[in-house]
Order: C-alpha cells, then structure tokens, then sequence
C-alpha cells in the first residue's frame, strides 16, 4: 500500500494551510466544491484521517469513520439539492484510476444528465 504524504495538497486543505470553498463538515469528513468543476454540482468529501485511497480507506479506516463519511456524502448531495435529480458519486484509485490527488477522495457529480456511466473502450 502506499504510504501516505502528508504534502498532499488536501492535507494543507485539513490543516487550513491552503483555502477551499466549504460546504460541508462532520467528525471525519469534510466536503468543498472542485476547484475545476466538471458538472454543475462538483463537490469533493475527503475523509479527515490520513488515508491515500479507498483501498487504504477500506481496510484501515475505524467504523466511525467510513460511517462517518458515507453520512457526510448523502448529506452533501442532499444539501446541494441533487438527491432528488439524481447524482453520481466516484472515487478514483492509483494509476488505472487515474487519480490525481494522493488523499481519499470522493467526487459527486450532479446538476445535469450526466449520461453513461464510462465511455465504452474500442474493442
Ligand atoms: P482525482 O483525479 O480523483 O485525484 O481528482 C482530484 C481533483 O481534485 C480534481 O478534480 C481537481 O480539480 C481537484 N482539486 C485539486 N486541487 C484542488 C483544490 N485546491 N481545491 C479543490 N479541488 C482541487
């Protein structure tokens, strides 16, 4: 597993070393909107704990924790008024993934139709 850096730019967003646009906090989480929105409604909940990524997540993180941030994701897509439209909720992991930032993240997507899924790959 990767370890963690504390470098990462959502680090210096925990600690309050950098500004984000806040929407949302709890015990373990915290939600601001992307600084580079690709929908409407483009926000990013980030676990509190020091975690890489869901994989890292998943198996280290204490129950209050996940239960804590699974709360803070329908509560953000409820705040933003997209539970009722319809919303997409997305974790990027490692190199496949194509994750950018080395800090757990969830994206939820909203405020528009937001078509398939994945683009399907050439066969
Ligand atoms: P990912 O590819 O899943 O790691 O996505 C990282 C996301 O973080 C991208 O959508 C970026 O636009 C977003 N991002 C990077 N820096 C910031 C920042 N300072 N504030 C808010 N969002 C950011």
């Amino acid at each position: 597993m990767t370890a963690y850096d504390d470098g990462n730019i959502f680090a210096k967003i925990l600690r309050g070393e950098i500004p984000c646009d806040k929407v949302y906090e709890n015990d373990h989480a915290l939600a601001f909107r992307d600084i580079n929105p690709q929908t409407p409604v483009h926000i990013l909940v980030i676990p509190k704990g020091r975690y890489v990524s869901m994989d890292d997540f998943s198996a280290q993180a204490s129950d209050a924790e996940i239960a804590g941030f699974t709360r803070a994701v329908g509560q953000v897509a409820r705040d933003a008024g997209v539970a009722a439209t319809g919303y997409r909720f997305l974790a990027n992991h490692g190199q496949d993934g194509r994750q950018e930032v080395a800090h757990f993240h969830v994206h939820v997507f909203g405020g528009k139709n937001l078509g398939r899924m994945i683009k399907p790959v050439d066969k």
